[in-house]
């Protein structure tokens, strides 16, 4: 993508880190589902060019400009301009919702692929800022479960909670089922066999009512099916895909254990 230019597109920061001392590195992911880092150059010193100083959770219209020939291949792009298309002033208002935003920040930056050609994942952000912008603490986790979920199976990582993975035996009413994350959700005691014992990476249990109620949270959209503990409950199936995500899940959860 170097070396070249394009046209405005929209985006959400995802990240950004100072750079110097007024230049800001941002990263951006865009309307075609990419994650893209760019420069922008005195970004923190004027926001004539960047409309409120690049902040996050605001959907932006970017303009990319070139990187100078002089730094090679491996220079960023330059960011020339961002105007504001739509701020999400109500997720700064309430912690939980700042979270929720923040974690889906993370989340996005840790699966995205520098070049992609499906917008699926900027749209989940989409919907997932707008559900979020007014909702109360239930909402804004029954919300984040989703985005969670969801963008994981976007990215090719989905979390089946019906069934075992490799029999397709219908997960017990009744009893607790193991959840693999690298296997793509329930693997059942039978398919378990020998390779039981211990928690491993990515694994974690879910109690029969606990499942039922994770399964009305991630199909049947209920965030009233919402329970605190399914934030900590993510952290190892978030973080067998996007480590960054899983630990900024732990900071998150905490706003909603008190
Ligand atoms: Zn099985």
């Amino acid at each position: 993508m170097t070396g070249r230019t394009s046209g405005p597109r929209e985006g959400f920061i995802v990240a950004r880190s100072e750079h110097g001392e007024t230049d800001l590195v941002v990263s951006i992911l865009l309307e075609d589902g990419s994650v893209r880092r760019a420069m922008a150059k005195g970004a923190r010193k004027s926001t004539r060019r960047f409309a409120a100083g690049l902040s996050a959770f605001v959907r932006y219209r970017v303009v990319f400009g070139r990187p100078p020939a002089r730094q090679g291949a491996n220079a960023f792009p330059r960011l020339d301009e961002a105007t504001v298309v739509r701020a999400y002033a109500g997720v700064l208002d309430d912690l939980r919702r700042t979270s929720a935003a923040g974690f889906a920040s993370v989340l996005s930056s840790d699966l995205a692929r520098e070049v992609s050609h499906d917008a699926g994942l900027f749209a989940l952000f989409v919907e997932h800022m707008g559900r979020i912008e007014h909702a109360d603490g239930v909402a804004c986790g029954g919300a984040t479960v989703r985005f969670a979920l969801r963008a994981l199976e976007h990215a090719g990582f989905p979390i089946a909670l019906d069934a075992c993975v490799r029999c397709g035996k219908p997960a017990p009413d009744n009893a607790l089922v193991h959840v693999r994350a690298a296997e793509g959700g329930i693997v059942c005691a039978k398919c378990s066999g020998t390779s039981g014992g211990g928690a491993r990476s990515g694994e974690a249990t879910l109690r029969a009512a606990d499942r039922r109620a994770l399964r009305r949270v991630q199909t049947d959209g209920a965030d009233a099916a919402f329970e605190p503990w399914m934030l900590t409950w993510l952290v190892p199936i978030v973080g067998a895909h996007a480590p960054h995500a899983a630990a900024n899940l732990t900071q998150c959860a905490r706003h909603w254990a008190t």
